[in-house]
């Protein structure tokens, strides 16, 4: 059997573990925001190491078409010197200058076209990259709207509750109250626990015959030797 004031100490403890809920879900939205925030920035990332490769690609071309010029104006040097020298030998030996620079010109240009094709590959990336990111960030944003909802939700249902919270707790007498807040300090809620089997369903250990005829009573406040918790009959 309940006593009167258990009765409204279970009251109160429904709405105190109400609040202790709803305060841990609070507790949370703040960490779940930044993690979401955190996938954004990861999203964002991405497009960029995407753009970062193809901007190396594009100064790797720049670099081999300054190399091809300045072989191409070697190329031009040495047929210039070929219309001004007299002997046959240094006519040829310029020559073959000259198929050597080509030979490397020609290097040059495959190592362009390569480039060239990672140039279109890395855009092609890019694009993959900034519409994946798009549609990614979309869905964390809207996650984030819809948890920062949640919280307002959540601190106007606190609200509410404190005040009920309130009312509950003037309804219990001073004594039981006390020594709810008490235990409160020392264990986790709840407070006040039903026996099951002889079993206090806090800490799960049996309380002594003493403590159960007088939970079964339900005369008086009665705690669980073992945590401290009051424990009761339900029927
Ligand atoms: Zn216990």
């Amino acid at each position: 059997m309940l006593s009167p004031v258990l009765e409204k100490l279970l009251v109160f403890q429904d709405r105190d573990l109400r609040r202790l809920a709803l305060e841990t879900q609070i507790k949370h939205v703040p960490e779940d925001i930044a993690t979401e925030r955190r996938r954004i920035e990861e999203d964002r990332a991405g497009v960029e190491a995407a753009k970062v490769a193809g901007r190396e690609a594009e100064a790797k071309r720049k670099a081999l078409e300054n190399e091809i010029g300045v072989a191409a104006q070697k190329v031009a040097r040495f047929r210039t010197q070929q219309l001004e020298v007299r002997k046959n030998d240094e006519y040829q030996a310029l020559g073959h200058e000259i198929d050597t620079v080509q030979a490397q010109i020609a290097a040059l240009e495959e190592q362009e076209l390569v480039v060239m094709f990672a140039i279109d590959e890395a855009k092609d990336r890019v694009k993959a990259a900034e519409g994946a990111a798009a549609q990614s960030i979309a869905i964390h944003e809207g996650r984030i709207r819809t948890l920062q909802e949640k919280e307002a939700t959540m601190r106007q249902d606190l609200a509410a509750l404190q005040a009920d919270l309130e009312k509950a707790r003037v309804e219990v007498p001073e004594p039981a109250l006390a020594t709810y807040v008490r235990i409160a300090k020392r264990v986790s809620l709840p407070v006040c626990v039903p026996l099951r089997e002889l079993r206090c369903s806090g800490c799960n250990l049996k309380v002594s015959s003493g403590v159960s005829s007088d939970a079964r009573a339900g005369v008086k406040l009665v705690t669980c030797e073992n945590c401290d918790r009051i424990v009761f009959c339900e029927s």
